[in-house]
């Protein structure tokens, strides 16, 4: 077993030791039998779960509602989840009531794809109720029986269907791809956070030309928020796509190949934060810079390292032929005289000494951006005196 497995087994073998039983489920079990890297370790038990928080001492009670808590074990956390039935998904992240119960094949009927209700006991031993592994040799996503019953229990997992096709490159079972339309009206029930998390994983996909076509074929984007307006953007979605990292990226992406659509639309339907808002900003700022200027010191200065891959990607993805890479960037970012404002030689201060008649005001800061951009772009030596020299003969303007 994964070193990950190994040192989860301690989990599963304690609450054993209890007289429960407990077994690796979902997520962790499709990636390991798939040799995928594991995102997370999740356990399903008998014990209910004020049993689970005395069995271990560092536990931390997330979804004791939903019979969930996280168990601390050498510094990883484990999702340890007691057998349950779920009841009716309204517009929460989880079903509004749950049944906990006591074997295992029931609670792996409720789970969504058949290569998602597979779980593995501490020896490896491989449960399978639904003949997930062969979907995973056949590289087919299926739901867990009638996808139309299970799609309107929760449409979410429409989405999911297609976040898995773009995550793995599977393709999605005929049947279940007619369900997911005819329940595709149903997704503007949901919750924007549920389906947000969904939709940023399917644009983050290694095989994300194989979900748009999904995407296309199915017709989801047409009950997703903003684009339910603006269903024809689908057919402006490039042929060669590129995995995107964030919700950000994919908003800044959207808004190049849309630009008629307001921003203030994608951040209030979406519900982006206010950290979001400021990414999409500075990165839509950067890429119309590059667009009238191009690449220069300036533009890499302002843009600042930690936002080099999503523009990359971005510029990549909207113009393909100009094949900037992020080497270059780092390049044209290592020449750079100063990377910040403070290491400018002169300052607030030394601007009002050399103009004592204009006394404080707003003028200082455009003086001193457009010293900046003169230092960055090696019109002058980042000196002082130089500096002084030169704002003498390029004075501010008078305003
Ligand atoms: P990831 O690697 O992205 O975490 P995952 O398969 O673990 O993928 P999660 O969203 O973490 O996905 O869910 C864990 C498991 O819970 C799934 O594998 C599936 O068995 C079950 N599950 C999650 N969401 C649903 C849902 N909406 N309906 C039914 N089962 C679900
Ligand atoms: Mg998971």
């Amino acid at each position: 077993l994964d070193q990950l497995f190994e040192e989860a087994i301690y989990i599963i073998n304690k609450l054993e030791k209890y007289n429960y039983q407990a077994y690796f489920v979902g997520g962790c079990v499709r990636d390991y039998l798939l040799k995928r890297p594991i995102s997370d370790i999740d356990i399903a038990t008998s014990a209910p779960p004020e049993k689970v928080q005395l069995i271990f001492s560092n536990v931390i009670p997330i979804g004791l509602k939903h019979g969930t808590v996280i168990v601390r074990h050498l510094h990883k956390s484990y999702e340890v989840t007691t057998f349950r039935i779920d009841g009716k998904y309204s517009d929460n992240r989880r079903p509004d009531n749950v049944e906990f119960i006591q074997s295992i094949d029931e609670d792996l009927k409720r789970r969504d794809f058949t290569i998602n209700a597979l779980a593995m006991d501490s020896s490896g031993n491989i449960i399978d109720l639904f003949d997930g592994t062969l979907d995973l040799r056949k590289k087919v996503i299926r739901t867990v029986g009638k996808g139309s019953e299970r799609f309107h229990e929760d449409p979410l997992r429409i989405i999911r269907a297609l976040r898995f096709s773009s995550q793995l490159g599977f393709a999605i079972d005929t049947d279940t791809l007619k369900d997911m339309m005819v329940i595709g009206p149903e997704i503007t029930k949901l919750a924007v956070e549920r389906i947000r998390v969904e939709v940023t994983k399917f644009f983050g996909g290694s095989y994300i030309d194989n979900g748009i076509n999904y995407l296309k074929k199915t017709e989801v984007h047409l009950y997703l928020p903003v684009m339910i307006n603006y269903p024809y953007i689908i057919d402006k979605l490039p042929t060669r796509f590129d995995p995107l990292n964030g919700f950000s990226e994919i908003v800044t992406f959207f808004h190049y190949l849309e630009p008629s659509i307001c921003m203030e639309e994608w951040f209030v339907s979406w519900k982006c934060s206010n950290q979001e808002k400021r990414d999409v900003k500075q990165l839509v700022k950067s890429i119309d810079y590059y667009k009238k200027y191009g690449l220069d010191k300036w533009l890499v200065y302002c843009l600042r390292a930690p936002y080099f891959d999503a523009f990359v990607r971005l510029l990549n993805l909207l113009y393909p032929s100009e094949l900037l890479t992020k080497k270059e960037i780092i390049l044209i970012h290592d020449s750079l005289v100063i990377h910040t404002r403070e290491e400018l030689e002169v300052d607030g201060h030394d601007l009002i000494a050399l103009f004592p008649n204009k006394g404080k005001g707003p003028w200082i800061q455009e003086a001193l951006n457009k010293i900046e951009k003169d230092v960055i772009l090696n019109h002058v030596p980042n000196k002082n005196n130089e500096l002084k020299d030169w704002i003498k003969w390029n004075p501010p303007e008078i305003s």
